[in-house]
């Protein structure tokens, strides 16, 4: 496989932009090759600028869930940018993606729309510190929260693979309202609150863990969680920034049948514009300004072309939810064709990801068990097959809407061609 535009590319980039890159895992520094420069993407494929064909199991790491240039969120797109691309005015239409998340997500009684996911959770924690009067809050190990101060701290991904555990540049007082529990292990949790009577204003969870490759909630753990912070009167915040819109249209929420207090939104509900969201219950979102005296903002902040997309993206999911059944069904013939390999696989619906350890993957621990260079081999080895997956032990595999039958067979045959 010929990479050389690729090569070339990113030796200008370095030369620019930190590390060639605009986020660290795209650099594929854990995986030690060339990242792929991107021409271009359709449906289920992807291009390279060496003219390399990819069938694409990153989606850009989620929003692609009915396939890349989807006809109708283009047309979507085109259709609002000739009448303008910001107008730092309220449109009507944000009031109808608004109404399509609350009627899809449960715990979503009113929703502030945002650019990002990292900006979606900094904020739903500072409307729940603003609610509770409390200051401290309890992430677990190994879950993403995006790069906000407060939140680097054991976070998975990006930063499981680095040379720096955690962040330089990021003051420890900034962090030391952040306590640390243990993903699957309830007992950890209640340690805190026992610790820190009345002070924890919210825990926040990746309901499905899919930043430390993906890791499901154990049987009880999410219920458990629910039960806890309803007795202690913290906020609990589901960070469904992957989960929301993919395991169901109701996020995991609806997926394990468990309501928070809050949720936070992004990937797909942009429909692959920059575009994220937080919202919860009515008395929670009425803190934020200008009804509450919680201050959040955006310039840019449901902007008409990325809502244009993230309607016409929710709208193409409803009117055709097999798409859950159809992308579960692929993904667990490919979680199958691994455990005919011998491969460590966790899925649940169409998030899964190989894991090179022997170890049952439960928690950051067990999940840092993994032989990176092990992975870094069968990364490349589906590369040279046509298989674009992530660069990462730590991140997931995405199914969409868009692949075929005959992306499945090519798939298949390229797990069974793995060298051990
Ligand atoms: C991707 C991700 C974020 C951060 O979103 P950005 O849009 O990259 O800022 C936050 N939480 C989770 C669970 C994520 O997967």
């Amino acid at each position: 496989m010929k990479t050389d535009q690729s090569k070339a590319a990113f030796e200008e980039a370095k030369q620019y932009i930190p590390g060639g890159v605009n986020s660290p895992v795209r650099a594929y520094r854990a995986v030690g090759l060339t990242p792929r420069f991107i021409d271009r993407a359709s449906g289920s494929h992807i291009w390279d600028i060496d003219g390399n064909e990819y069938i694409d199991y990153i989606g850009s790491w989620g929003p692609n869930i009915l396939g890349a240039a989807y006809e109708p969120v283009i047309a979507a797109v085109r259709e609002r940018a000739g009448s303008g691309l910001t107008f730092g005015a309220p449109t009507r239409q944000e009031t109808v993606l608004a109404k399509m998340i609350i009627d899809g997500v449960e715990a979503i009684e009113k929703v502030r729309l945002v650019n990002s996911g990292t900006e979606a959770v900094m904020s739903a924690i500072r409307v729940a510190r603003g609610y509770t009067g409390r200051d401290k809050i309890i992430k677990f190990r190994g879950n993403y929260h995006g790069h906000s101060d407060g939140l680097l701290v054991q976070a998975g991904s990006g930063l499981l693979t680095g040379a720096t555990p955690d962040s330089a540049g990021v003051p420890s007082d900034y962090t030391k309202c952040t306590l640390l529990a243990d993903y699957n292990d309830t007992s950890s949790v209640q340690r805190l609150f026992d610790a820190n009577p009345g002070q924890i204003a919210a825990v926040i969870v990746e309901p499905v863990a899919a930043n430390m490759g993906v890791v499901p909630p154990k049987p009880g753990f999410l219920a458990d969680l629910r039960q806890l912070t309803k007795e202690q009167g913290a906020v609990l915040i589901f960070d469904e920034v992957i989960t929301g819109f993919r395991l169901a249209y109701g996020g995991a929420g609806a997926y394990y049948g468990i309501c928070p207090d809050m949720v936070t939104l992004g990937k797909i509900v942009g429909g692959g514009m920059p575009l994220a969201a937080y919202g919860g219950k009515k008395e929670i979102m009425d803190q934020v300004a200008p009804e509450g005296s919680v201050y959040q903002a955006g310039t840019l902040s449901g902007n008409p072309i990325a809502v244009a997309a993230g309607i016409a993206t929710l709208t193409a999911i409803r009117e055709d939810l097999t798409i859950y059944d159809r992308m579960e069904a692929y993904a667990a013939k490919i979680e199958q064709a691994f455990k005919e390999k011998g491969k460590n696989v966790n899925r649940v619906g169409s998030l899964l990801s190989v894991f090179m350890t022997e170890e049952n993957v439960v928690d950051e621990r067990s999940a840092k068990t993994s032989d990176t260079k092990k992975f870094a081999e069968y990364f490349a080895q589906m590369m040279e097959q046509g298989i674009y997956i992530a660069p990462s032990q730590f991140e997931a595999m995405f199914i969409s809407g868009a692949h075929t039958h005959e992306d499945l067979e090519k798939t298949l045959t390229a797990i069974s061609n793995l060298r051990a």
